[in-house]
């Protein structure tokens, strides 16, 4: 019988620890799409923004710190985010590698999130792109009905994505892991787009 460690190298294996950041504006479908492929891959599903909702209702330090932030749209300040970060790929099950979900949205976390992998010894293995029209983001957002998905809101959010986000997709370009995926369509049809990009990168 054939023992798991007799097991041959095998070159084509699939990559199975993978990082990836998903970049997009709030209703791209990033939170959707990263569950979707948390179950696929079978690794971490890291999502900023449902950590500090889970803060603000556990009414943490960090909860009372940032839920002035939440309430109005506007971003957290880096260093906050940073810290949750860097506590969160602590954890057992980001070993097996994690998705970044609305993480970084700014230069500098972008930076910051450089160093922290590089610390780690982890590649970033890419960089996926959602792009929805705006129309059809409006629609979904205020279809959600989340608290802080209201007129005044949104329009903060899609701001501080096209001011301080966006800059990001030249950054990543320049490191040569960004690729672009259509997120209109089907939450069916935009998992197959991904599914195939990340197929390709795991070999
Ligand atoms: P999200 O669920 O990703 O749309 O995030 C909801 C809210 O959490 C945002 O509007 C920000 O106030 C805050 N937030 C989430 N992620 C970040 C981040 N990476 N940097 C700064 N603020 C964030």
């Amino acid at each position: 019988m054939r023992r798991r460690f007799d097991r041959p190298p095998c070159a084509q294996e699939a990559k199975t620890v993978m990082q990836i950041v998903f970049i997009g504006p709030p209703g791209a479908g990033k939170g959707t799409q990263c569950e979707r492929l948390r179950k696929y891959l079978g690794i971490a599903h890291l999502s900023t923004g449902d950590m500090l909702r889970q803060a603000k209702a556990d009414q943490t330090e960090i909860g009372k710190l940032v839920t002035e932030f939440l309430d109005s749209g506007r971003l957290v300040p880096d260093p906050v985010i940073e810290k949750i970060v860097a506590e969160r790929l602590q954890q057992p099950d980001c070993a097996r590698g994690c998705l970044f979900d609305g993480f970084p949205r700014t230069l500098g976390q972008a930076q910051s999130l450089d160093q922290l992998l590089a610390s780690l010894n982890l590649p970033l293995d890419a960089v996926l792109n959602l792009s929805v029209s705006e129309s059809e983001l409006l629609e979904r957002l205020l279809g959600r009905g989340r608290g802080d998905d209201k007129p005044d809101t949104i329009r903060q959010r899609l701001r501080d994505f096209d001011s301080l986000t966006k800059p990001l997709l030249d950054y990543y370009r320049d490191h040569r892991v960004l690729h672009h995926v259509d997120g209109m369509g089907t939450p069916d049809e935009v998992f197959q787009r991904i599914k195939t990009v990340v197929d390709q990168l795991r070999g």
